[in-house]
């Protein structure tokens, strides 16, 4: 798979001494601190340098709002190829990311059908140019073992679920887990892992509530998974989807592991969502005490990415009863806007925002993206703190049509900058369809369509 090619300087070089595109000015989440400064974007959409600018740039200042970089979505699923058109696809899905700060999704493989081998990967790959309004990182499942290879060298990581979920029925048993870590090591690309261990889970009667369901698919499920996948290779990048509990952060944190909270497990609650379909998600939704105490833990930095597992299915299917909904729920365009507000209410740093939703995800997938720094891409956002708003599933942009945020706080982006290109002004999505394919830089067979600044 060839990514198409992002315009840029004939030579390729980026001379300091250039005269910048425009210059973007105001107070801006820079070297860990929010600090007045000019920063100048070239041609080519990338950070050129942060401090006073001399040249007489076209200037647009941002007045009393803030400047920070856009941030990185670990965990969408767009539901492309195989979903119905109604509840999302590359180019609804890309929209509501750019209006909610998100610059570049990771898109699970567990599409119909499942992203299991390279054509698969490269089909799917063809429908996001000329659709998507963000950046797309692929996951592959590397369930295939003659596969895997081939696919390491489309995919830009790996997805492997221990426990079924939509699209995946049949995970690998956990006898075959640690060898199939030991097989993915030496691939080179990252790997998120679904872990719940499906032998914890006990037998009940059909959930009627939040409560059956954490009962049904219990924490211990998950401290169970991380047995399974610790200790793991030295030389895998490995990373924990969606952790619910404070002790699973501990143990990951000890270990060493990248892994990501989701916005609905660090705010809902099973007291919150009480029988209301819309907030049926896997792994459930805990006690209100382990929320609260997940949500202690992101606050004092000590969850290393934010990722929104936006996950939709058709509005009818989750009105109707609680056993029978589906699970999951919309989040990519409110990820953001939820944890700014918590931001302007004070239980969170900004820089503990800004490093679980911008920096730390962008490494992991290896992109120059979500710091301000010279040589990043110019893919930023500026917010506005006095613009609170409540969430209503009406004036949001998912064809699914629910949210589980009902009437909770949130501050949108006004502008959205991709490249250096605005996509997002005023709370307006105004931009290109211009969205690519990316690798982790450091993936086999990478030529990075954006290569790492030095
Ligand atoms: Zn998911």
């Amino acid at each position: 798979m060839v990514p198409p090619v992002r315009r840029r300087r004939d030579d390729g070089s980026r001379p300091v001494d250039d005269a910048p595109a425009w210059i973007l000015a105001g107070r801006a989440f820079v070297r860990g601190q929010l600090q007045p400064v000019e920063i100048a974007i070239d041609e080519a959409g990338r950070i050129q340098s942060i401090g006073k600018v001399r040249a007489g740039a076209p200037r647009h200042d941002v007045g009393d709002a803030v400047i920070l970089p856009a941030a990185t979505d670990l965990h969408v699923h767009f539901r492309e190829p195989g979903g119905h058109a109604t509840v999302e696809n590359f180019a609804s899905g890309s929209v509501e990311a750019a209006l909610g700060g998100v610059t570049l999704v990771g898109e699970m493989p567990n599409t119909s059908p499942p992203v299991t081998d390279r054509e698969r990967l490269e089909a799917k790959a063809a429908l996001v140019p000329g659709r998507s309004a963000v950046d797309v990182l692929l996951y592959g499942s590397p369930v295939l073992p003659r596969a895997r290879e081939g696919l390491s060298r489309s995919a830009g990581a790996f997805k492997l679920y221990l426990s079924p979920t939509t699209g995946i029925e049949e995970p690998p048993a956990a006898s075959a887990v640690p060898e199939l870590l030991e097989a993915l090591a030496p691939l080179g690309l990252p790997v998120s892992v679904h872990a719940e261990d499906p032998r914890a889970f006990p037998t009940l009667p059909p959930p009627e509530d939040a409560r059956d369901w954490d009962a049904a698919r219990p924490a211990r499920a998950e401290s169970a998974a991380l047995d399974l996948l610790l200790p793991r290779p030295p030389a895998l990048r490995l990373h924990v989807a969606h952790a619910t509990t404070a002790s699973t952060a501990r143990r990951l944190r000890d270990a060493g592991l990248s892994f990501e909270a989701t916005p609905h497990h660090l705010l809902l609650s099973t007291a919150s969502a009480r029988s209301d379909p819309r907030s049926k998600v896997n792994p459930p939704l805990r006690s209100e005490e382990e929320r609260a105490a997940l949500y202690a833990a992101f606050c004092r930095g000590e969850v290393p990415c934010l990722a929104s597992d936006h996950a939709p299915h058709p509005p009818e299917s989750k009105t109707t009863d609680f056993a029978r909904a589906p699970s999951g729920m919309p989040g990519v365009e409110t990820m953001v806007p939820l944890l700014l507000a918590r931001v302007r209410s004070g239980d969170l740093p900004l820089s503990v925002l800004v490093a679980a939703a911008c920096d730390r995800p962008a490494r992991w997938f290896g992109q120059p993206l979500g710091r301000i720094a010279p040589g990043h891409r110019a893919n930023l956002l500026v917010v506005d703190f006095q613009r609170r708003t409540r969430i209503e599933a009406r004036h949001l942009h998912a064809p699914c049509g629910f949210t589980a945020f009902e009437g909770w706080e949130a501050i949108f982006p006004r502008e959205h900058y991709r490249d250096g290109r605005a996509i997002v002004e005023d709370g307006e999505f105004v931009g290109a369809r211009n969205g690519i394919v990316v690798r982790p830089e450091f993936a086999r067979g990478s030529s990075p369509a954006v290569p790492m600044p030095e």
